[in-house]
Formats: structure tokens, sequence, C-alpha cells
């Protein structure tokens, strides 16, 4: 089971919930002390730095009144819909009841995040500029840089950054950096 997480996670086996440090732990999402039949449901399963799993969520699984599931699942939700990233700041704000408790039930803003996000912010627009300036020059090495992109911890800066909204994008990034993302959403998507 534990190969085939990895096998699924993100650039360097990364964890699954910060998305930072590697994936060591196979975390029961909604604890087996809560719903032990769940150890049979795959969905229930994911690939976990050893600080989120055990000092940050542990077994903590709040719910809504109805029973209703308050953490975002990364099987089945979009992040989007629940968090948003503060690109300079790199702290997670949220939209909803579930995303505030995600926040802080894997202590999303804890400060060696907060600091790691707000470094790859800045190496995300740099390398996006340098993608840029390769794939203009018709250098092959473009697809290079875009998959070192794509594998790199705190992916979510880089998917926060190519989702911006258009009145948003030159404020955060910079007008320099606004023809690359364009570019990138163009190849890529947001
Ligand atoms: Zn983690």
């Amino acid at each position: 089971m534990k190969t085939l997480l990895e096998s699924m996670a993100h650039g360097a086996v990364r964890c699954m919930y910060c998305d930072d440090s590697r994936g060591t732990d196979i975390d029961h999402f909604q604890p087996l002390a809560m719903a032990p039949l769940r150890v049979f449901v795959w969905d229930n399963h994911l690939l976990a730095c050893s600080f989120c799993n055990s000092n940050a969520k542990r077994d903590e699984f709040p719910v809504d009144p109805e029973g209703a599931c308050l953490l975002v699942d990364p099987t089945t939700d979009d992040p989007a819909d629940h968090l948003f990233l503060m690109l300079r700041s790199g702290e997670y704000g949220y939209h909803t009841a579930k995303g505030e408790h995600t926040i802080r039930v894997f202590g999303l803003n804890r400060p060696d995040l907060v600091m790691g996000r707000k470094d790859a912010f800045f190496l995300a627009c740099s390398a996006l500029r340098d993608w840029h300036r390769l794939r203009q020059e018709g250098d092959p090495e473009a697809d290079r840089v875009a998959q070192a992109l794509r594998d790199s911890p705190f992916v979510d800066v880089v998917h926060s950054i190519t989702r911006l909204a258009p009145g948003l994008a030159a404020t955060v990034v910079g007008e320099r950096t606004i023809p690359a993302v364009g570019q990138w959403r163009s190849v890529y998507g947001g």
C-alpha cells in the first residue's frame, strides 16, 4: 500500500497534506479509533510526513452537527473551494468552515511552512520568467524547467500563481512576470 501511495504522491514523494516534507507515514484520514472498519477503505489511506501525522493531525477529525467531515479531503475536495493562499505572506486563509478547521488541524500556517512558501513564491516567479525566456528562444531546456516547477515542494504556490485573478496578478507577481504567467496558463492551464 505504501509503495502505491508513494507512486501517487507529488514530486519527490511529498506529504499529501503539507507538500513540504517526505511522506513517510500512512495516515488514516478518518481515525480508526473513530471508524475501525475504514481500515478496509482505500480512500481513507493517505501518505503524510511524520510531523503532519503524529504532531499536527493525530486523531483529530472534526465534524459538523450532522456528522459531515470538517476537513478538506485530498481525495475528493478541491482545496481551492475552501482555502486560499496569500502568496506574499505565505499564509493560508479560508473561505469555509472546512477550510478553517483544515488550517488548524493540519497546522498549515506553522512557521516553517509559511517561510517555505514565501521563499517558494519568489523562486517560482523567477523560474516562470526563466521558463518563458527559454521557450521564446526555442531552448528545449524550457521543458525541464517546467517539470522542475511542477515537481517542486510547495507546488500549491505555483497553482496559486497561475490561478490569480487577472485584476490581481500584476499586483502580486509584478508586471515583469505577467507574460510568463499568461503563457504558462495557455500551455498547462491555470
Ligand atoms: Zn506534512
